[in-house]
């Protein structure tokens, strides 16, 4: 059992601090020496919002409760896919969280929180007690939406890889052993999801790679929707390509009014079945499933349907003032449910926690944007969007400039290797 004993606190944070917080003073008394900032998760808004919270204040406590004792990032996961890229590449620890940023993880999972005594519990039986307490568990999936599949098969023959890990590799592998003319289907979800033009960037690796190796075979995107990020820079480059339209392509994209929206999955057969009863036979089937909040938010009654709302100024939960929703868990949208989003959120919550530690204002947040995609090693986009907080009536105001596909080429290269640095810059954004 992983307890934190009462030496690793003293270190972290010295013997002043463990006299109260976790030892059960009352949180207001706590507040004013030195506040216990609790996050559930160590993913891209966890991490993100320990670092920036230091950054912000040198003295109040944080912990991070997070199961796995390593991150790997999902931006950079289509490349380990296409056999471009490796997972060590996406994979970080928590050193320098704990060592240069004073962040105390437990590795463990959060279960339950007890809003009126301010506790969070954790599965294996430890109860930490927080002031505030940042929620950023990332997405589960809706295997039920599709007639078939289960958790069980994604982990195993099914591969969705929408969560960077073993399933990545699984794909990774059935990619290789696809035989000669073999034909690869990639189910994507409805809206809202995390990362909106990643099944099509990973479609794109997947057909460049297989024009390599494997020129005859093919790769089928059955769509739930009709329209996607990007989709004109897409279609171009596919067309261009992959012969996209034509009798011999490459790629084929059936959006929803086609019968793209996959419902039944055939796992005898290897087949998808469509809403309008087409069956398509796929060597490697590669089903993306809808998405929801994260089961934690769910089971604490976060969740409002699906995603958890929030009190758009400072993103504390419409449940509780000291609990604040950040990430794809978030009912957020205009905004989508990107790592960079996630990441800003982060900045945006920590500030209003620091304000509010401090007695100052919360201040009018301002959230970016900078969504990076590629087609291939030199054809990459970019959307650029803010979101301006316009007061409770209409929550987010959204503008944005998007990449067209009538653009000069050599915009289309530049904005590739963007997409390749903004990579490793963000890892060590959150985590460096
Ligand atoms: C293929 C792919 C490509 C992508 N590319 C990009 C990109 O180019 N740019 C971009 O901005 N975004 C990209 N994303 C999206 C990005 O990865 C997510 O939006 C981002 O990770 C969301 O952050 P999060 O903190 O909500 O969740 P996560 O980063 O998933 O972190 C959630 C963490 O919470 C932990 N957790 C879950 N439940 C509990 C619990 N009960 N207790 C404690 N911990 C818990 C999990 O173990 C996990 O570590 C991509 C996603 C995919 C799938």
């Amino acid at each position: 059992m992983n307890k934190i004993t009462r030496r690793d606190l003293i270190k972290l944070f010295g013997a002043g601090a463990l006299s109260t917080g976790l030892m059960g003073a009352s949180s207001l008394a706590f507040a004013k020496q030195s506040a216990h900032i609790v996050i559930v998760g160590g993913g891209v808004g966890g991490a993100a919002s320990a670092k920036y919270m230091r950054l912000l204040n040198p003295d109040v406590r944080i912990t991070i409760v997070e199961p796995e004792p390593k991150y790997i990032f999902c931006p950079g996961s289509n490349e380990v896919v296409a056999g471009f890229d490796t997972l060590e590449t996406l994979t970080v620890d928590y050193n320098t969280l704990k060592s240069r940023y004073a962040v105390n993880v437990i590795q463990d999972r959060a279960t339950e929180i007890d809003y009126a005594n301010k506790k969070l519990k954790l599965a294996k039986g430890d109860v930490l007690s927080y002031d505030k307490l940042i929620v950023s568990p990332g997405p589960d999936f809706k295997y039920g939406a599709v007639e078939g599949y289960s958790k069980q098969l994604a982990e195993g023959d099914f591969p969705a890889a929408w969560h960077a890990g073993p399933q990545t590799l699984t794909l990774r592998d059935q990619i290789n052993a696809l035989p000669q003319g073999g034909t690869v289907l990639i189910s994507s979800p409805v809206d809202p999801y995390r990362c909106p033009p990643a099944p099509y960037e990973r479609a794109s690796f997947v057909a460049n790679k297989l024009k390599e190796t494997n020129p005859t075979a093919k790769v089928i995107i059955l769509d739930s929707k009709d329209d996607f990020i990007f989709h004109d820079v897409y279609l171009d480059y596919w067309k261009k390509e992959h012969g996209l339209g034509t009798a011999d392509a490459r790629i084929e994209w059936v959006p929803k009014k086609a019968g793209g929206h996959v419902t039944k999955l055939d796992t005898k057969n290897r087949t998808l079945t469509t809403a309008d009863g087409q069956v398509h036979k796929g060597d490697v089937i590669n089903i993306i499933p809808p998405e929801m909040a994260g089961s934690f938010v769910r089971m604490n009654g976060l969740a409002k349907g699906d995603w958890a709302p929030f009190n758009s100024q400072d993103f504390s939960t419409k449940r509780d003032k000291d609990v604040y929703i950040i990430g794809d868990s978030a009912a957020a949208d205009p905004m989508p449910k990107t790592g960079y989003i996630a990441s800003n959120q982060a900045k945006v919550v920590t500030k209003a926690i620091q304000a509010e530690l401090t007695g100052k204002e919360i201040g009018t947040p301002f959230i970016t944007n900078n969504c990076v995609a590629m087609a291939a090693d030199d054809w990459g986009m970019t959307v650029a969007e803010t979101f301006r907080y316009a007061g409770n009536h209409h929550a987010y105001e959204e503008s944005y400039v998007m990449s067209d596909p009538t653009e000069n080429p050599y915009y289309r290269h530049i904005r590739a290797e963007v997409a390749k640095n903004w990579q490793r810059t963000f890892r060590k954004d959150i985590f460096s």
